[in-house]
């Protein structure tokens, strides 16, 4: 998958709660796949570049789970393919789960390379033996966010809860998205969540490191 501008790759099972109401998925498992969104264009939000961006991420990852999908049933397996927009799984709690990041208090995922400035997608298969995550080295970032909440001051549309709406099957909700549809379609897009995270700015290692002495 990385020769086809994947960025990271990593496995798990689907946990049902994480299925949208009324959307349904053929097989347990999931191949979960991320790819960045560059720098030079996000740094430019809220522009149509910035938009432009976005949605060449969501294309290269839609043909990527088609390319990896067909490859994956030639050799036999059951597949199928999750697109990165309008997906049927909350990809952000599906990746965590996978051991690719964590969510921040924007609601988006966080890893080590990119920060938040990333999208994902998923290949859902019914093979077994796929090295399923148990563990996931990036928790400590909700610590950090709690501390930190430069993205809830940063929100044009004041979107972002202080502290996230928390369901009875354990999902969670960041964003009042009826606030945050103001400035998304006035500004023909946003993206500002994105690009004032710390972790967009500063170096993910640095940042770890600081806070674990520090707390
Ligand atoms: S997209 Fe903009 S308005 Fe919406 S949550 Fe992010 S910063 Fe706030
Ligand atoms: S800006 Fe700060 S609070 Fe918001 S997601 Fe990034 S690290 Fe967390």
């Amino acid at each position: 998958m990385k020769t086809l501008g994947v960025n990271d790759i990593a496995y798990t099972e689907v946990d049902s709660n994480f299925i949208f109401e009324g959307q349904q998925i053929l097989y347990k498992n999931a191949i979960v796949i991320t790819m960045e969104m560059k720098k030079s264009k996000i740094d430019l939000a809220p522009s149509d570049i910035t938009n432009r961006e976005i949605f060449r991420t969501y294309y290269e990852l839609g043909v990527d789970v088609n390319k990896g999908a067909k490859l994956l049933r030639k050799f036999g397996f059951n597949v199928q393919a999750g697109p990165a927009i309008g997906g049927a799984v909350n990809y952000v709690l599906l990746a965590r789960a996978a051991g690719l990041g964590e969510i921040g208090k924007h609601g988006l995922l966080i890893n080590d390379k990119f920060g938040p400035s990333l999208r994902i997608a998923a290949i859902y298969t019914d093979i077994e033996n796929l090295p399923i995550n148990n563990k996931n080295t990036y928790s400590w970032i909700s610590d950090f966010c709690q501390k930190c909440q430069l993205c809830v001051k940063a929100c044009p549309g004041k979107a972002i809860y202080k502290t996230p709406l928390v369901f009875e099957n354990n999902t969670q909700q960041h964003i009042d998205y009826n606030k945050c549809a103001v400035p998304f379609s006035n500004q023909h897009g946003c993206t500002i969540c994105v690009k004032s995270c710390t972790f967009y700015k500063q170096d993910y290692y640095k940042l770890k490191e600081k806070f674990t002495i520090n707390g």
